[in-house]
């Protein structure tokens, strides 16, 4: 089992993974054109046009954005402005029509396939990897010879070789629970999902970090037992010790690797990072030929009154969600599109789910009071001890009150990963998050 000492021990959730719950789709869906960080695609259709499900309305400029296809079949109502699922403004493509899925076509085996025809595949399906940090998932993955236009967001040319493939088969938050909801269901996609990504990375060994608080996962036991090389193991790490599912503190983790921050990308510690889901999105869409037009959300929260997995067409709106899940069953005082922990608060029910949606969560007066109204620090030093990456949260939130950006950056703002530890823990309810995300948009435009 990995160790992880930093962050915090959060309630346990549950002793088993959540369950499916089957809705209605939509009849309208508004499509985004960023999706993830990046850049924004650019639309394909015009309004007034028909279009089928499966078909491109929106084309990367560059491996930092990725194709967008319409889940319905349908007509092209509106080219409208919108949010996206992180809170960026975007302009989007408005569809109205049925759910038709497109027929399934198998296409070459995956096994078959070489990793330049692997990673074409993921770029016309349209992959992101979700999460705190989602980005196309083919710009995660490119050989380091790559032009810089393909490389991370930091601009680096980054040279390691990736020798170990890192699955998150664990969520990023104990109240998430699509990958481990995943991770229990038998499907081809997932063992061709994480074959193909081997072959892309160039890595040799795969590693399946997996939550100790359930049950283990009978089709990754499978998938360990069966890999006659002795290349794919299953580490054990507690979920429930958040952040331990996020990107950075998971690589320490399972393999005992320090990705370099501010900056850093697991591929400077030779991993190549993928959540589950993602990988059993790949598998599906190499095996049937279809791009990726769904996305898998955890749901939950008092004002809902459930929790559940659910599968959603890219674009459904959080008011037809809601709506196809029977209502709010209390009055929402916060809606969340993500986690907890880490998701980004929604005021407007039409904001669109995209493929970097991993959650929603519509939460009641009562769930919300423990982030209220904030005082002045105390200097109690709680946030210290729990940051995973070293840093004192309480100064830096003190610089970003007063604007002080510079000072901020210089404390070490740009390595914060927004994991909240230190909002959960502060006596004085500050709200650093918040106030560290909004100080690193000022340093990161120049301010
Ligand atoms: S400063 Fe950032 S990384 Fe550290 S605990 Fe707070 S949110 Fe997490
Ligand atoms: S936990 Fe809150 S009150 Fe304590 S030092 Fe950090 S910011 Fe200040």
């Amino acid at each position: 089992m990995g160790t992880y000492l930093r962050g915090i021990t959060l309630p346990k959730q549950r002793s088993a993974p959540l369950e499916l719950i089957e809705i209605a789709p939509p009849t309208q869906v508004v499509l985004p054109l960023i999706q993830h960080l990046g850049e924004p695609a650019k639309p394909t259709v015009n309004v007034g046009q028909k279009v089928k499900s499966g078909q491109l309305v929106a084309t990367p400029p560059t491996d930092r954005s990725v194709p967008i296809h319409s889940p319905l079949t349908g007509v092209v109502t509106a080219i409208t402005t919108t949010f996206s699922s992180r809170g960026q403004s975007t302009d989007a493509v408005v569809i109205e029509g049925a759910e038709k899925v497109p027929r399934k076509k198998r296409i070459k085996d995956p096994a078959s396939l070489t990793p330049a025809e692997l990673t074409a595949g993921i770029r016309e399906a349209g992959l992101v990897n979700p999460g705190l940090q989602p980005l196309p998932l083919v710009g995660d993955l490119l050989p380091s010879d790559q032009p810089a236009a393909h490389l991370p967001l930091s601009g680096r040319r980054v040279v390691k070789r990736i020798d170990t493939l890192l699955i998150g088969a664990l969520d990023p938050e104990p109240s998430l629970g699509v990958n481990g909801y995943l991770a229990g269901i038998e499907t081809e996609a997932l063992a061709a999902g994480i074959a193909s990504l081997k072959a892309v990375s160039g890595a040799e060994r795969v590693v399946l970090a997996v939550d100790t608080n359930l049950p283990t996962p009978g089709p990754l036991v499978t998938l360990v037992a069966e890999d006659e090389e002795e290349t794919t193991s299953i580490v054990g790490l507690n979920g429930r010790r958040y952040p331990i599912g996020l990107p950075i503190p998971l690589i320490k983790a399972a393999l005992g690797r320090e990705v370099p921050l501010p900056y850093g990308h697991p591929r400077d510690v030779g991993v190549a990072l993928c959540a589950l889901v993602t990988a059993i999105s790949l598998g599906e869409t190499l095996i049937t030929g279809t791009p990726q037009l769904f996305t898998m959300l955890t749901v939950g929260g008092g004002a809902l009154g459930k929790a559940g997995i659910v599968k959603v067409p890219i674009g459904t709106t959080i008011g037809s969600l809601v709506e196809a899940l029977g209502g709010f069953e209390r009055e929402p005082a916060k809606i969340i599109v993500g986690g907890p922990m880490t998701g980004f608060a929604h005021y407007e029910l039409s904001v669109p789910l995209g493929k970097d949606a991993i959650g929603l969560f519509a939460l009641t007066e009562e769930e919300i009071t423990a982030v209220g109204g904030y005082r002045e620090c105390i200097n109690c030093g709680r946030c210290v001890a729990v940051c995973p990456v070293n840093l004192v949260p309480g100064m830096l939130s003190m610089y970003c009150a007063k604007d002080r950006f510079e000072e901020a950056a210089a404390g070490g703002l740009l390595s914060c990963i927004e994991c909240g530890c230190c909002d959960y823990v502060c006596p004085s309810r500050r709200p650093m998050v918040h106030l560290f995300r909004h100080a690193k948009h000022q340093v990161m435009e120049g301010a």
